[in-house]
């Protein structure tokens, strides 16, 4: 049977517009529809206005910094809503960048909801489309807990979009999003609360990261509360908003921002007129080639909740791509040592295993950490310190992890990221010669094992 398209995306995102230039490009006949945004989280709400936020806020150490090094600033004015329309306008321009990449490719491009009405239909604004694959690349939704006065909360998709800078901010969660946010919001002049329900926050990175960040964020003034998690939110007559946390204790603030967690956008997908399952915590159940439980659709980026990360969605958009329209090419995507940075400031970069996972996977570890004052700091008075952190095997001496809380960590972790994908050794490290005066170079001179 002929059918309108060889393969169907829903969802222009990261994951969706790379399956899609690519299948394309390789001669297939494509349709991607996108309900909300070209280029979806990553570009609109996710990663670029994240990124434009942190520099933002960034400047301040900037200004702070400027004083050792001879410069008299008059008192800065910081404009919320200057850089909010700089940042919209940016987008915009993205968005643009994406439309062209899509219909350029020889995309066709849907604007509109699309739901599954069959194994091999999509429809589209009333329209119905055939189609021999479907690729659901719908991407996430911020979750907030089911408590009463959640309405009275933002979430990332909000905070992006606010008219004023909150003066007081209670941010609700302990990961990625948490941690950046509070950074931005603290670093731009909101008085700032991080409440996390565990012990301490970024569960599942290296402990020893974990305990550096807290650290410094509290020399910044940043007010972090561990164990602690919000019962109701209320709205004063004043505009005020009033936590109540289950501990009793009570916090007022302009703001309450919830980052914890995202669940998969599934909304009115039609999912009921497939055999599409889900798994155990409602995600897209997929195989090692994300083909869902149904032949002809196939799932891929944060909707199946492997590793919520654009360049993964990327490199699961670009191996289905090949698997359906270029076999020959098609290579599975290595889900092993996935470098990832977390913008908070400072930032974390970190690849490969943490010391908590080497033990528990039975690795005898050898630990070599080191913290310093960056050379930057040193004609000012801040007291920040950089961690940086080896876990070797001492069995093999193979490099397994790499972590850094401390200036440009995200980018100094990317060249890391190849050297383990390469299987580095400690030896091999040592023996790269440094980049001199940097503090990356710290990474290739620890001699002494810590433990
Ligand atoms: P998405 O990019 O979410 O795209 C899904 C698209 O599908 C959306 O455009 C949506 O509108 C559309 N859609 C949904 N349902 C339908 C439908 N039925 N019909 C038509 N269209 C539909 N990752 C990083 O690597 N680095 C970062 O710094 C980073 N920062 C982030 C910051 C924030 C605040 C957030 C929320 C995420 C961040 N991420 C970051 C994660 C990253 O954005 C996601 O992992 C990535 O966007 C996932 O891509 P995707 O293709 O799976 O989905
Ligand atoms: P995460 O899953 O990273 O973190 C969610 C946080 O919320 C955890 O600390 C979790 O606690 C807490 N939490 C979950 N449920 C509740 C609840 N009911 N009450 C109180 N706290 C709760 O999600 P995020 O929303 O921060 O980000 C989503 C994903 O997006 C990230 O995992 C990441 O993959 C991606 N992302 C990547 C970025 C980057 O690359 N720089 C930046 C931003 C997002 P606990 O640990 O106890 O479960």
């Amino acid at each position: 049977m002929a059918y309108d398209f060889d393969l169907f995306v829903i969802g222009a995102g990261s994951g969706g517009v790379r399956a899609a230039r690519f299948a394309a490009g390789f001669g297939a006949k494509v349709a991607v529809a996108e309900s909300r945004y070209l280029g979806g989280t990553c570009v609109n709400v996710g990663c670029v206005p994240k990124k434009l936020l942190v520099y933002g806020a960034h400047v301040a150490d900037e200004l702070e910094q400027a004083a050792g090094y001879g410069w008299t600033l008059e008192e800065g004015h910081f404009d919320w809503g200057k850089l909010i329309a700089n940042k919209n306008r940016e987008i915009e321009r993205l968005n643009g960048i994406y439309r062209n990449l899509l219909v350029n490719s020889g995309v066709t491009l849907l604007q509109g909801h699309a739901r599954i009405t069959g194994a091999h239909e999509v429809e589209v604004d009333g329209q119905r489309y055939s189609t021999e694959h479907i690729l659901i690349a719908t991407g996430g939704w911020p979750q907030v807990p089911d408590i009463p006065g959640k309405e009275l909360a933002i979430t990332s998709n909000e905070a992006f979009y606010l008219k004023q800078l909150p003066r007081r901010v209670l941010v609700v969660g302990g990961g990625y999003i948490a941690v950046e946010f509070a950074g931005i919001f603290q670093g731009l002049g909101a008085d700032t609360t991080l409440l996390y329900r565990g012990d301490l926050f970024l569960r599942g990175f290296d402990g020893s990261v974990r305990t550096h960040l807290k650290e410094e964020l509290e020399k910044r003034g940043l007010n972090l509360q561990f164990n602690a998690d919000i019962q109701r939110i209320d709205k004063l007559e004043d505009g005020t908003l009033k936590a109540t946390l289950k501990d009793g204790r009570e916090l007022h603030a302009d703001c309450v921002f919830y980052a914890t967690g995202r669940r998969p956008m599934l909304d009115n997908l039609g999912l009921e007129n497939t055999g599409v399952e889900l798994d155990e915590r409602g995600f897209i159940r997929v195989d090692e080639q994300y083909q869902t439980t149904a032949p002809s659709i196939l799932a891929i980026g944060d909707v199946i909740g492997r590793v919520q990360l654009t360049p993964v969605a990327l490199a699961e958009g670009m191996a289905v791509a090949r698997r359906l329209f270029k076999p020959e090419q098609y290579r599975p995507v290595d889900y092993q040592n996935i470098p990832t940075a977390v913008f908070s400031q400072p930032p974390i970069g970190t690849v490969g295993l943490s010391e908590e996972q080497a033990l528990e996977a039975g690795h005898k570890v050898q630990i070599f950490e080191s913290r310093f004052r960056a050379m930057k700091l040193t004609l000012t008075d801040i007291q920040e310190k950089t961690l940086m952190k080896l876990v070797v095997d001492a069995d093999t001496d193979k490099v397994l992890g790499c972590h850094m809380v401390g200036p440009d960590a995200g980018e100094i972790i990317q060249g890391l990221g190849i050297a383990l994908k390469a299987g580095a050794t400690k030896m091999q490290f040592d023996e790269t010669i440094g980049v001199h005066p940097t503090a990356a170079e710290e990474f290739v001179t620890m001699r002494t094992a810590s433990r």
